[in-house]
């Protein structure tokens, strides 16, 4: 078995990628750090960002948006929802038996 450290990493371009940083398109590159992380690297403006930091990010983002809520609506917890559709379905249940 021969084992070998290739000197330059393969980089795979993301087709369709904006670079968070500069918003160019296409100009994000893929590749594994020495952590074997995944990194994406904008070879545009230098932008380098760890999956494991664009998760963070990304939960934190959609943290954001399940608060905000336009009309204002009440957000159910997983657990909550079974709750709230067994007492209206049972509800109305009773009304339509008659
Ligand atoms: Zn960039």
């Amino acid at each position: 078995m021969t084992e070998y450290t290739p000197a330059k990493r393969p980089r795979r371009f993301i087709a369709g990628a904006v670079c968070p940083k500069c918003s160019e398109m296409d100009r994000t590159v893929m590749y594994s750090n020495d952590d074997g992380e995944e990194v994406r690297e904008c070879i545009s403006c230098g932008f380098k960002q760890t999956t494991s930091e664009q998760a963070a990010e990304d939960a934190a983002a959609q943290e954001l948006v399940t608060r905000v809520t336009p009309d204002g609506k009440a957000i159910l917890d997983e657990g909550e929802q079974p709750l709230k559709i067994i007492g209206l379905s049972s509800a109305t249940d009773d009304k339509s038996v008659t």
